[in-house]
């Protein structure tokens, strides 16, 4: 069986449908990459994942013989969680909370398995740093570090890259891609549907119509033809407005001169 397997779901909100008939299979070591467009459902998708809500309609069965399968949560970064007045250590091992209680302490093997993954993520030299004193991209390696703390094998990631500029960006991927191939099985919201086709095995794609399958299937599929179409467009319209203002300046620069 399947680690993740949703049959006929349908998410939303006291009655009120956001997305439904999702079929989608997870299995060991895959990369889900969940795209679609704003306000279509993927963070309520996720919130189902989570089991902080119900399914409206329709099933999810994790893990394998109805064993549940711990998920490690990567969550969008809001402005509170950038100024946290915790020190890296500290922000990693919380990860366990969520296995061993709401405890202040914690056990030798999980300070060891919280030294390995900041080691894991290159964080390790910050340890003992203050969290909101270090840069995004530091701090999304902490979040990821905590998240693998918290993480059987899968780990649910949201929009990891927002905010991050292309170079940390790049790193950033690269990194969640290394965890994927030692093993651990990535779901990753992302708008960023050159990062899905390039990195993801599968793509669920959520909108007035459900898409789920090989990355290679969507890429021929109407659903993804027309984003891919669309997302290239967006783009080329913002090339061209960069370029427009690039030349305002040298036009203004020249009349100054
Ligand atoms: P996405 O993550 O794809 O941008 P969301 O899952 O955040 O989309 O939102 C899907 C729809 O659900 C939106 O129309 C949004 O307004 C609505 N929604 C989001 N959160 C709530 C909530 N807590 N209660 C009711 N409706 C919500």
């Amino acid at each position: 069986m399947s680690y993740i397997e949703a049959k006929e779901l349908s998410v939303g909100y006291e009655g009120e449908v956001v997305a439904s008939h999702i079929n989608f299979k997870i299995d060991e070591g895959n990369y889900l990459c969940i795209v679609g467009e704003n306000g279509s459902g993927k963070s309520t998708l996720m919130k189902t994942l989570l089991r902080l809500q119900k399914p409206l309609a329709g099933e999810i069965r994790f893990g394998e013989a109805g064993q549940t399968k711990e998920i490690g949560y990567l969550p969008q970064q809001t402005v509170v969680q950038k100024d946290f007045p915790a020190s890296v250590q500290e922000i990693v091992i919380s990860g366990f909370q969520k296995k061993s209680g709401f405890r202040p302490f914690y056990n030798k093997e999980e300070k060891k398995q919280a030294e390995e993954n900041m080691r894991r993520m290159g964080i390790l030299e910050f340890k003992n740093r203050c969290y909101r004193d270090l840069s995004g991209g530091q701090q999304q390696r902490v979040l990821l570090a905590r998240a693998l703390c918290a993480a059987g094998d899968i780990l649910l990631l949201d929009e990891p890259v927002s905010g991050l500029d292309p170079k940390v960006t790049a790193d950033m991927y690269d990194l969640i891609e290394s965890l994927n191939k030692e093993g651990i099985t990535i779901i990753m919201v992302s708008h960023d549907i050159g990062a899905a086709i390039r990195y993801a095995s599968h793509i669920l794609h959520i909108g007035e119509s459900i898409f789920f399958g090989t990355k290679e299937e969507y890429i021929e599929s109407p659903e993804g033809k027309y984003f891919l179409a669309r997302q290239h467009k967006a783009e080329e319209a913002e090339e061209n407005i960069i370029e427009a203002a690039e030349t305002e300046v040298i036009e203004n620069q020249n009349t100054k001169n």
